[in-house]
């Protein structure tokens, strides 16, 4: 258990009237010892509130007074202050397991814990739930949740978590939704084990056992160049199609029967597959977007000029890495103490190069420069013909091959600076380079690197299609946007 300790503070807010500072950290709240971001946004919301903190290791105490509903303006360093449940799973296509040795350590941690399926969007297999937890999560109204299934039949879910505990787990599911918790569901598949009839007949179960579930996603599981499982590899193009028939199938079995959908297939499928992807109405409201159903389509839109806001916080098409951990998620991608913020307005960064000599000439783009968007290998057939639509001949967008991890890795948000370096450094200098914030967390790469570290300046930009046809457009152009030849 670690006392939340305050990271920041927001001028003229309850906290700072009273006298809060950085650094201080929380022990008591109304005299309740906090164990999660959760009970302490619940404790907070008290209009009287008496705090006991430490500060340089002494008690202080506080009592704040505030509005009723007035938040605190408190950020603390974590969302959990006790242990984070960790996974008792072992399963074949965990993406965990295929990551490169050397990265930071929080990105090894296979949590399984319903509170970060609450805040962060987590998928919980709930092998680890038990009844104390669903009597909180009731009591609390923690909705919505996200729930891993896999496979409803109980030998299936029990050899692809390797857990006993996988055959039965799925009875907090059932739980949960007879307590009106707002959950939705995920599929990864793995090709042979849990796609043709074990997918038809989990479906089936689903419809079957779990019909109140919100949505069901369909994903692809991710083979890294670390894979060690012998079972684990890539579809091919007929078993992808194969995957997008059957979730078509049962979406009209759905809608029959339920009047919705229920079940999507990730836009990887309908790429691996090379089928178009459904219009847009087929999508329902885009439940599972961060989860990266339907992120193509709501790009398009959005970069089409057609909607006027983009769709949700685009995680990318990383979501579908079960179990990674939540700042791989969520966390903000820039480093909001020292960069602009995200969204219309790009943030450019120049490699961390020496101040250039008197007289000696620095190219820096302009905005008429060229421009190449850099993507991944997915990202690039999604954005190819919508750029070709601009006829812009000095538009391009550039794919960036993932050698880092490897295997069948394509999607953007899992670009790393030792790609982008080794790419960027057969571009000419003198371009824009448009980089989507979804590779980044807090400003660094999965590798650590950060955009500074690379070759040519890069311009981060919001992963929607508002964010990149503005950049594109030029119509949010800052004293940073314009910049032209200088004589250092
Ligand atoms: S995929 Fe998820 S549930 Fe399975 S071992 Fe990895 S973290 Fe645990």
């Amino acid at each position: 258990m670690s006392a939340p300790r305050v990271v920041a503070v927001v001028p003229g807010s309850p906290a700072a009237r009273a006298g809060i500072e950085v650094g201080d950290e929380v022990v008591t709240m109304n005299g309740q010892v906090p164990r999660d971001v959760i009970q302490y946004q619940l404790l907070a919301d008290d209009d009287e509130l008496d705090l006991e903190l430490t500060r340089g290791g002494l008690p202080v105490a506080v009592e704040i007074d505030k509005r009723p509903g007035e938040l605190l303006g408190i950020e603390v360093h974590s969302a959990l202050f006790d242990q984070v449940r960790t996974c008792d799973n072992h399963c074949e296509f965990c993406f965990i397991y295929q990551l490169p040795p050397g990265l930071r350590e929080s990105l090894y941690l296979k949590d399984d814990d319903y509170r970060l399926s609450f805040l962060y969007g987590n998928f919980t297999t709930l092998t680890r739930f038990t009844e104390a937890d669903l009597e909180r999560v009731v009591t609390e109204r923690l909705s919505p949740l996200h729930v891993s299934i896999h496979a409803t039949d109980p030998s299936v879910r029990t050899e692809l978590l390797r857990n006993r505990r996988g055959a039965t787990s799925l009875r907090w599911l059932r739980a949960l939704l007879d307590h009106d918790i707002t959950v939705h569901g995920q599929i990864v598949v793995c090709p042979g084990l849990n796609d043709g009839a074990v997918l038809d007949d989990t479906l089936a179960g689903i419809l079957d056992r779990y019909p109140e579930l919100a949505s069901v996603c369909v994903v692809p599981l991710g083979v890294s160049r670390y894979n060690g499982e012998a079972r684990m590899r890539s579809h091919t193009t007929a078993e992808a199609a194969a995957v997008v028939d059957a979730v078509h199938d049962w979406q009209d079995v759905f809608r029959a029967v339920l009047g919705r959908r229920v079940v999507f297939a990730a836009d990887e499928y309908y790429l691996l597959a090379d089928r178009s992807f459904p219009e847009a109405d087929a999508y329902e409201g885009f439940p599972m977007h961060e989860d990266g159903v339907g992120m193509a389509r709501t790009f398009e839109r959005e970069f089409r000029g057609e909607v006027d806001e983009a769709t949700g916080a685009a995680s990318g098409f990383f979501a579908w890495v079960d179990g990674a951990p939540a700042e791989g998620y969520r966390a903000p991608r820039t480093d909001p103490t020292t960069l602009a913020p995200t969204g219309l307005r790009p943030t450019t960064f120049a490699p961390a190069t020496p101040a250039p000599a008197a007289g000696q000439v620095v190219l820096r783009p302009r905005r008429q420069a060229p421009v190449a968007i850099l993507t991944g290998a997915y990202g690039a057939r999604v954005l190819g013909p919508l750029v070709a639509e601009l006829g812009r001949d000095d538009v391009r967008v550039v794919e960036v091959g993932n050698e880092f991890f490897g295997g069948n890795t394509g999607v953007a948000g899992l670009m790393v600076g030792s790609d982008l370096t080794r790419v960027l450094r057969d571009e000419p200098e003198g371009h824009r380079y448009l980089l989507p914030d979804v590779c980044l967390s807090q400003g660094r790469f999965l590798d650590g690197t950060s955009p500074a570290d690379l070759p040519r300046p890069v311009e981060v930009v919001a992963t929607d299609g508002l964010a990149l046809r503005a950049a594109l457009l030029g119509r949010t152009a800052t004293p940073n946007d314009e910049r032209e030849v200088v004589h250092g």
